[in-house]
């Protein structure tokens, strides 16, 4: 699930969550281990949305299928209840980009799905996201999502202790906006841990060198938003589901991640 961005010039959601500006946590290996659980949970799920979404379903089965998933493991769906949000997961459809709430929507053919999973176990959070293609996608669609997923990637791999916040919303926003897509500005990815969206922000787009020091032990949710067309957003009359502001089609992709000395580790890993 997407932090709204704090900066000042872009507009803040009237759903805005209230952020959790008890600084940047380093986790202690303990605390690492509980993440790696709550990740591994969320990964499980995901994997699980992977081979179930097809056309005919509805987001609101979906979201059935994934709470059993998640609590089958012992975990509570981080996302249900907060700040009201009614799901367990967000599920998200073509020109929504994020947090969309499952309901009796039919998935058809051609459709980007776009799920958000959170998972809470012993007090600690994991929080990703994936597109789907539903059955057969455009050219157009498929190019979209392959490039949301690989700029997740690029950005990941710049999260190493030493670099900065910047490192990595440089390194999605050159790779997203190299392949012609736009990124979108007024979500973005945040710190994890006790809470699900703690410090820092961690924008899609950025400078090099700049911003927060990133330091082994920190968790951060990474997850690139990118459109066919403008990076502009709005909110929906439900005060959540996020869409494109010209209507053009969007992915989203999310890991937790924690820094270690010897780099990133994805937590919420699927298959
Ligand atoms: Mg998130």
């Amino acid at each position: 699930m997407a932090s709204t961005s704090r900066k000042p010039r872009v507009q803040t959601a009237s759903n805005s969550p209230s952020q959790y500006t008890g600084g940047i946590t380093i986790k202690s290996p303990q605390e690492l281990d509980a993440m790696r659980v709550a990740g591994s949970i969320v990964g499980a799920t995901l994997s699980l949305m992977k081979r179930t979404v097809e056309p005919g379903i509805t987001t609101r089965e979906l979201d059935d299928i994934a709470y059993k998933e998640i609590t089958r493991h012992g975990a509570k769906p981080a996302f249900k209840g907060y700040h009201g949000f009614p799901g367990s997961i967000c599920a998200s459809v073509n020109e929504e980009i994020v947090h969309g709430i499952p309901g009796k929507r039919v998935l058809k053919e051609g459709d980007i799905f776009k799920v958000d999973v959170g998972a809470t176990i012993d007090g600690f959070i994991g929080d990703a996201a994936v597109s789907i293609a539903v059955g057969e996608v455009s050219d157009e669609a498929a190019d979209l999502m392959e490039a949301t997923r690989l700029s997740l990637e690029e950005g990941i791999k710049a999260a190493r202790p030493g670099n900065r916040i910047g490192d990595i919303g440089s390194a999605v926003q050159t790779y997203g906006e190299g392949r012609g897509y736009a990124i979108v500005r007024e979500f973005v990815g945040h710190g994890i841990g006790r809470f699900l969206h703690e410090d820092p922000q961690v924008p899609n787009y950025g400078q090099p060198g700049r911003g927060q020091l990133l330091r082994a032990g920190m968790c951060i949710a990474i997850e690139p938003m990118l459109n066919v067309g403008d990076w502009h957003t709005r909110i929906l009359d439900d005060n959540w589901t996020v869409v494109t502001a010209d209507g053009s089609l969007s992915s989203h992709f999310e890991h937790t991640i924690a820094i270690t000395e010897d780099g990133p580790e994805i937590l919420t890993k699927h298959s």
